[in-house]
């Protein structure tokens, strides 16, 4: 009889700790989404057959999901320049390693046709440099521009002219393009140029390479005189520029001398224009700092777009690296007044609109990654 109790017994503890085990056990974690496959090989190349575009003017609102141009367009009184685009793709936004990109992976994306990790500057996800479409166009013997509302150095402008493994590496992006040779550099962050770590004055070294550079200190960007200048170098302010409610006013400006400057040489161009801070309106969780914002970018995209209908040689594409704020337009909302609401301080993952004009437009119809925005404007250049 014993023999038998014993092992009986024995069971019964096992279950009896078995049970206890379960009971002190965490929960199960809540089911996650897989984690999004790793994108690295890029689509083949398209073969467009279309007119190619002799230059491209690539617009990036940095966090202008649909819903930031939604809310801009009711309070521009339901009307807004990118309604005359005639073609109108979605991008998926999704970084290497994220199914949330940053402005880093999401530019990569852009101006080098790699999903990257996020935080990555023109680096794939091994920190390898690829080149960008930007250098690209230079090799080509075509000029280059950028225009920025934050800091030159940030992470947008940053992924088409440099290549570091963190986008908080902002003195060595402003190194990196002293090799980059862009035409046109106009942005804030005077002081990742002039006041280093490695004590370098990068505006004198800029100067040796025949840049003309003015800041905003000495000489408001509307009254500079460019004539005969070859390359230009214009900083906004120290660090990043300030919110446009605040006085920043130089944007419209600074993407009208970028664009006369360039078209004025005899070669084609490729100019990156950026609305930086309708993504910190996002970030902020600030319905007007957005509203704000996207209605000086919308400004600039209507006289871009006007200059490209005269001009007819011009692609111009206007897009977003990703949503800020996972922002929702309330019931209740009046053109007057939007009812804005947030679910979250960061970016989301929704997909992104892009709106294309002019030689090679088309191309831009229908649903496709964000690295394809890089290959369709590389296919259509044809370098
Ligand atoms: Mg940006
Ligand atoms: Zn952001």
């Amino acid at each position: 009889m014993k023999y038998i109790v014993l092992p009986i017994l024995l069971l019964c503890c096992m279950a009896c700790a078995e049970t206890q085990e379960v009971a002190n056990r965490p929960p199960p974690p809540p089911p996650t989404m897989p984690t999004p496959p790793i994108v690295t090989s890029p689509p083949p190349a398209p073969d467009f057959s279309s007119v190619k575009p002799r230059n491209i003017i690539l617009m990036i609102g940095d966090g202008m999901g649909l819903p930031q141009i939604t809310m801009g367009m009711y309070s521009l009184g339901d009307s807004t320049s990118l309604e005359k685009f005639p073609v109108v793709g979605l991008h998926k936004s999704h970084s290497a390693d994220d199914l949330v990109t940053d402005s880093a992976a999401g530019a990569t994306a852009f101006s080098a046709g790699v999903k990257t990790y996020n935080g990555a500057i023109g680096v794939d996800i091994d920190t390898q440099a690829v080149k960008t479409i930007l250098e690209s166009c230079e090799e080509a013997g075509m000029n280059t521009g950028m225009v920025a509302t934050s800091v030159i150095t940030h992470a947008t402008p940053g992924s088409f002219a440099a290549h570091v493994k963190s986008r908080q590496l902002y003195e060595d992006i402003a190194l990196d393009f002293l090799d980059a040779d862009v035409d046109v550099l106009i942005g804030g962050g005077k002081k990742h140029f002039d006041r280093r770590e490695d004590e370098r004055n990068l505006l004198e070294e800029f100067a040796d390479l025949g840049y003309t550079i003015a800041d905003f200190v000495k000489q408001p960007l509307a009254s500079w005189n460019t004539d005969g200048a070859d390359k230009l170098l214009y900083l906004t302010a120290d660090g990043n520029p300030l919110p446009r409610s605040q006085g920043r006013d130089y944007l419209p400006a600074a993407a009208s001398l970028a664009i006369n400057h360039l078209d004025a040489k005899e070669e084609a161009f490729f100019l990156m224009i950026e609305g930086s801070q309708i993504d910190w309106g996002g970030h902020a969780n600030n319905r007007d700092y957005i509203i704000s914002e996207f209605e000086e970018y919308n400004a600039v995209i209507a006289d871009v777009l006007e200059w490209a209908k005269a001009d007819g040689e011009t692609l111009v594409v206007v897009t977003a690296d990703h949503e800020t704020g996972g922002l929702a337009i309330n019931p209740g909302s009046t053109r007057d007044s939007i009812v804005a609401a947030f679910t979250t301080p960061k970016h989301s993952a929704t997909m992104i609109p892009v709106f294309a004009y002019g030689p090679g437009s088309e191309n831009f119809a229908g649903i496709y990654q964000n690295t394809a925005i890089y290959h369709k404007m590389m296919a259509l250049l044809a370098l």
